[in-house]
């Protein structure tokens, strides 16, 4: 089995739908028999020191830079590999509140609805914003649930990329939207081929399939 350290940062107001989509990915998982689990590891806090404000159209923002919250991800990374020893772990994922930004002035000020990848020394940190995925959600009582599968495909693209899969054309999470309407009508899992990607890169933790975002 492989695991996937999971934290979240930022404030959510509704904490309960971060452990849903994890619970519901892991779920995923099991059924399609993939040796593969997100493992929470706590929440995680970037200190105050690297805080940024960004000057926006709706006005000032405070924001935390990508390169912090990498920085952040990749020693909780390094400590819960520690602490857990013996697990085959070395990848981290976080679900952030806030848009992403970057420091750096070829960075997409807002990407469009996906995450950000890093990896450093063998070890890879992924990041995902809720934000992009609460654009187009109209005030309706299945609002929460329609945010959550949005939520649980976005996991599923970038654990995707994390063990090497590129996009797809197919009906899968690993085909990215132009727009969030199209997202909701995709279907929760992997297509064939990205699938069968997916499980041979478990079964062969040395074999590289190129990187990508
Ligand atoms: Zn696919
Ligand atoms: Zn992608």
């Amino acid at each position: 089995m492989e695991f996937v350290a999971a934290t979240y940062i930022g404030n959510f107001g509704d904490k309960d739908l971060i452990f849903e989509v994890y619970d519901e990915v892991n779920r995923h998982f099991s059924e399609e028999g993939l040796p593969l689990r997100l493992l929470y590891v706590g929440r995680l806090d970037v200190g105050p020191g690297y805080v940024i404000n960004l000057q926006t159209e709706k006005g000032s923002m405070r924001l935390y830079p990508l390169e912090a919250i990498i920085e952040a991800l990749h020693s909780k990374l390094l400590q819960e590999m520690e602490n857990k020893g013996s697990i085959r772990m070395n990848k981290i994922f976080a679900l952030v509140s806030f848009p992403l930004v970057s420091r750096n002035p070829y960075f997409d000020f807002f990407e469009r609805f996906f995450g950000i990848q890093e990896a450093i020394g063998g070890l890879r940190m992924m990041v995902l914003s809720v934000k992009p995925f609460e654009s187009e959600l109209e005030r309706s009582e299945n609002r929460r649930t329609i945010l959550k599968k949005r939520l649980v495909k976005g996991v599923l693209h970038e654990i995707g990329h994390g063990f090497g899969l590129g996009h797809c054309r197919n009906d899968c999470v690993m085909n990215p939207p132009e727009r969030m309407g199209e997202w909701d009508r995709r279907f929760m899992g992997y297509c064939d081929a990205c699938f069968r990607d997916l499980k041979r890169a478990l079964e062969f933790p040395g074999l590289k399939m190129g990187e990508r975002d």
